[in-house]
């Protein structure tokens, strides 16, 4: 099945603001609740979200093999599980109905009202019940720079990082959508030069810069997918904001890796950039040396060319852009990791995420999180207003954009937005 919606000179009828995210070769799907309060699946053009489920119903994918309450659901589960053939299909017709040359519905102004909506008329929810989720270590900058702060400047790589696309398996259930307010953890840290840990709130809570990709049933158990076919099992892409606390995070993590400093909070964007519609946005990874094992090698463009920001507002401040990365930093690509997940044989199932890992470049403005940015504190990052910031304040917004620009079109995420509230305090009685 082709797709034809790439196409940079293709127009809607629809008003697109410039520098819009969601130009009508972008064609996102998200989950959102409509001003009658009724929960359905949707695409955006411009600032316009579109009602995919009132679309069915009025038959405007008759031609399409669809279950008749395929939109008509809270979670974009079952679509994604349709597979790659349907994603196509639905985005050709989504592209073909708003084409400004169409008619069918730019003529038509009673359907209009069923089918569009104003952002400010909806509410965006989770776009998908996430079953398992996975978060990798893939960026070589982020895991250089870590190993250089918590273990040994001389050899900040483990000897296993250049083989296998490090990861672990994190928790579903703490990951929310954008706008969502996170709370500062409590926890176990361990004070300088103490051998005995102490309890209270978290005094180091970091953003990480990431990127997920969501999958839809890829395998049986057992059954290996290779890295020639590994992508079409991607559905999409979301900008990710993995919360940390870092002084928890240290004392915990030896020996099986990250549990509590990162499963309180993971903020994620609201709406599903498909990988078809980062095609044209293909770029070469880093170079890989040593050569992986065999069952990682592949040809071809695997990487995207994604602008990726981060901006910290305080209360009652501006924003300050704090860092400039590119998911193109990644060492490891999403097929890689996809491939290395189900060597051993495990499941994937529609609708889990995997995060990429922090994403870092080579220099310091590049660098996704607070640790790195201050290097463990020791560099303070000074907003518009004049305050530092060496990690995130209590009632600190953090908000991260990633998008897409080539040949006059830009694709891109919107933002994954949340602000850190104090910690909580159970009432007195
Ligand atoms: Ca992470």
């Amino acid at each position: 099945m082709p797709f034809k919606t790439n196409d940079p000179s293709k127009k809607t009828w629809l008003s697109v603001p410039e520098n819009s995210d969601f130009p009508i070769q972008n064609i996102p799907f998200g989950v959102f609740l409509t001003r009658d309060d009724i929960i359905t699946i949707g695409t955006r053009i411009g600032d316009k979200a579109i009602d995919l489920g009132a679309l069915h119903q009025l038959g405007y994918f008759n031609d399409i093999p669809l279950t008749e309450d395929i939109f008509l659901q809270d979670t974009l589960n079952d679509f994604i599980s349709d597979g790659k053939k349907t994603w196509r299909l639905v985005r050709n017709r989504i592209s073909e109905i708003f084409d400004q040359n169409n008619p069918e519905l730019r003529d038509n102004e009673g359907h209009q009202k069923v089918v569009l909506f104003g952002m400010d008329e909806i509410e965006m929810q989770l776009p998908v019940q996430i079953g398992d989720y996975t978060d990798f270590y893939s960026s070589k900058e982020h895991a250089t720079n870590v190993g250089m702060m918590f273990r040994d400047p001389e050899n900040a790589l483990l000897p296993n990082w250049l083989h296998i696309p490090v990861g672990y398996h994190g928790r579903s259930s703490t990951i929310i959508p954008s706008g969502t307010p996170v709370r500062r953890p409590k926890g176990q840290t361990i004070p300088k030069d103490s051998k005995q840990p102490i309890f209270g709130p978290s005094r180091l809570v970091d953003f990480e810069l990431e990127m997920a990709f969501i999958t839809t049933d890829a395998n049986v158990l057992g059954e290996p997918i290779s890295i020639e076919t590994a992508e079409d099992y991607i559905f999409g892409l979301v900008l990710f904001n993995d919360w940390s606390a870092r002084d928890i995070q240290k004392w915990e993590y030896v020996p099986l890796g990250p549990f509590l400093a990162k499963s309180f909070a993971s903020s994620i964007s609201a709406w599903i950039v498909t990988l078809d519609a980062l095609e044209p946005f293909r770029v070469d990874s880093p170079v890989q040396e040593p050569e992986p094992l065999p069952y990682l090698q592949y040809t071809g463009k695997k990487s995207f060319d994604i602008a990726l920001e981060v901006a910290i507002t305080p209360e009652n401040g501006t924003a300050t852009t704090v860092c400039t990365s590119n998911f193109k930093y990644m060492y490891w690509t999403m097929a890689q990791q996809l491939t290395h997940h189900t060597i051993n044989g495990c499941k994937v199932n529609s609708g889990d995420m995997m995060g990429s890992g922090t994403i870092s470049g080579k220099t310091p403005n590049s660098y996704g999180s607070m640790l790195e940015l201050s290097w463990q504190g020791t560099k303070p990052v000074t907003l518009n207003n004049g305050e530092t910031r060496t990690f995130i304040q209590d009632n600190d917004t953090v908000t991260m954009y990633g998008f897409c620009e080539k040949d006059g079109v830009r694709i891109g995420f919107g933002e994954v937005s949340s602000k850190l509230l104090p910690v909580f305090e159970p009432k007195k009685k």
